[in-house]
């Protein structure tokens, strides 16, 4: 379990931030087998990914994440780095959201309860992606994924009811 997209929710601010981790195809022309990790930078939640490195051993304890060259800090921006610091909330809410699943209830179908975790002095929900109720669209906005429907279908049932 390590695919999918993940939502930080900055609980102090109210910014979030939405990162899809995804094995390529073995086939792949581009990174085969491997586990590309993304930050979404535009509106679209199924394409306007910017890939930004790796994620390795995603299954055991000593999982890392390889930036692409480019991303990668300089000793000066060490501190400052957002990538460094994307990688960070991922390495450290992937074992959380692994054991919330494991204790859900079976017939569990999404993980609804967001999973707190504590980083450089922020407190953040972690919020795994959902379906919309009504049209079954991926759902990656904090307020989508606690309601469980996209703006635009809560806006037709808000019409219609
Ligand atoms: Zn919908």
């Amino acid at each position: 379990m390590t695919n999918g997209r993940f939502t930080f929710l900055n609980t102090e601010s109210g910014k979030h931030r939405t990162i899809r981790l995804k094995t390529q195809p073995v086939d792949s022309d581009w990174m085969a087998g491997e586990t590309v990790v993304s930050l979404l930078t535009g509106p679209c939640n199924d394409q306007d990914f910017q890939s930004f490195g790796l994620l390795m051993d995603g299954d055991t304890t000593d999982r890392r994440v390889i930036l692409w060259k480019k991303h990668r800090p300089s000793p000066r921006d060490f501190r400052k780095n957002k990538w460094m610091f994307y990688s960070c909330l991922v390495l450290r809410a992937l074992p959380l959201v692994q054991d919330a699943i494991e204790e859900m209830a079976d017939d569990a179908e999404d993980l609804t309860i967001p999973v707190e975790l504590h980083l450089g002095g922020n407190h953040y929900e972690v919020l795994v992606e959902t379906t919309c109720r009504a049209c079954g669209r991926s759902l990656t906005t904090p307020r989508s994924i606690k309601t469980g429907i996209g703006p635009k279908c809560a806006e037709k049932e808000g019409a219609n009811g």
